[in-house]
């Protein structure tokens, strides 16, 4: 199990919920397509560090600072002989180096090439390890994880792994022999939580309330749901998945307040927000239980007893 886990990206949950509310541009049809694949690719590049069988620790996603500067690592791996950082890239189709420059073969357009930002992460990190007194060694590599991908003319042994890599890559790191020590745990511990969720919403396109579809939204498949069992079980006719109304109840408390941070939780506006489709009482009844209540008669407004805005809250 990874030290740090990796959360679904604020930014991609709130786009996940303005696709199943608002029609999205093509634009932004295609942006959100791009966040899921690089979500999914980081995710596969965790079930592959996950397996690393030598001494390590797993720092997935940090969101760090340095001197005033903010940088991302995709992955830290904390190993006896140094640090590894890995930038992980879900490019597809076919790419070619010229003069140390990227290109894609399809437009023989210049792209952005990740090799400069894993070297910005590098010396950022560098520089805060230094900062936190220590003195390891840190290796960078770029991991195109997609298998339908080609880059011609890779500059050699420049920390570029291709999917034709991975196994031979994992095995070299698995060599490590030597054992983590104190200071490998107390900077694993140091640093973990220096990590600052990102809330930007860089890239996400305006939304508000009133333009948004209001219903409740399957867990599974994000269609809006029509069936409910005694109150108790919500079930999607798309994909024939069923969740319990309180689990349903919480979600939408959550997805409503990560939405609209300067709003307040009532059984009103979650009401409205599943276009009455819940019960009110049933609703006042699992914010009663599992939430705080805050204010009194007509200002009464629910808070969360310990807020996640990325994973789920599991009540009964
Ligand atoms: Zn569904």
């Amino acid at each position: 199990m990874a030290f740090k886990e990796r959360e679904k990206p604020f930014r991609l949950l709130v786009m996940e919920s303005l696709a199943n509310r608002m029609d999205l541009s093509r634009d932004d049809r295609n942006k959100y397509a791009n966040w899921v694949k690089g979500y999914s690719g980081e995710m596969k590049f965790d079930s592959i560090t996950e397996q690393l069988k030598c001494e390590c620790l797993v720092l997935n996603d940090l969101y760090l600072t340095v001197r005033g500067k903010k940088f991302q690592l995709d992955t830290l791996v904390i190993t006896a002989k140094c640090l590894f950082v890995y930038e992980v890239k879900n490019f597809e189709g076919e790419y070619y180096y010229e003069n140390d420059k990227l290109y894609f073969e399809r437009t023989k357009k210049e792209v952005f090439d990740p090799q400069y930002q894993i070297k910005n992460a590098e010396s950022a990190l560098r520089q805060l390890v230094d900062q936190m007194g220590y003195n390891w060694n840190i290796k960078k590599f770029v991991v195109f994880i997609t298998n339908d991908f080609t880059l011609f003319q890779a500059p050699r042994n420049s920390g570029i792994v291709l999917p034709g890599m991975l196994k031979s890559h994992f095995s070299m790191v698995n060599e490590i022999s030597g054992r983590l020590n104190q200071n490998h745990y107390r900077f694993a511990e140091e640093i973990k939580p220096m990590h600052m969720e990102d809330f930007s919403l860089h890239n996400v396109p305006y939304y508000e309330n009133e333009l948004l579809k209001k219903g409740v939204t399957c867990f599974y498949c994000g269609s809006f749901i029509e069936v409910f069992k005694k109150n108790r079980t919500c079930i999607c006719k798309y994909c024939s998945k069923e969740e319990k109304v309180s689990q349903t109840i919480i979600r939408h408390a959550q997805e409503y307040i990560r939405l609209f941070p300067e709003q307040k939780i009532t059984t009103a506006a979650i009401c409205n927000w599943c276009d009455n489709r819940l019960s009110i009482c049933r609703i006042r009844y699992i914010f009663n239980k599992h939430l705080t209540a805050k204010g009194t008669g007509r200002w009464r407004y629910y808070e969360f007893k310990k807020l996640d805005l990325f994973g789920i809250i599991e009540v009964n």
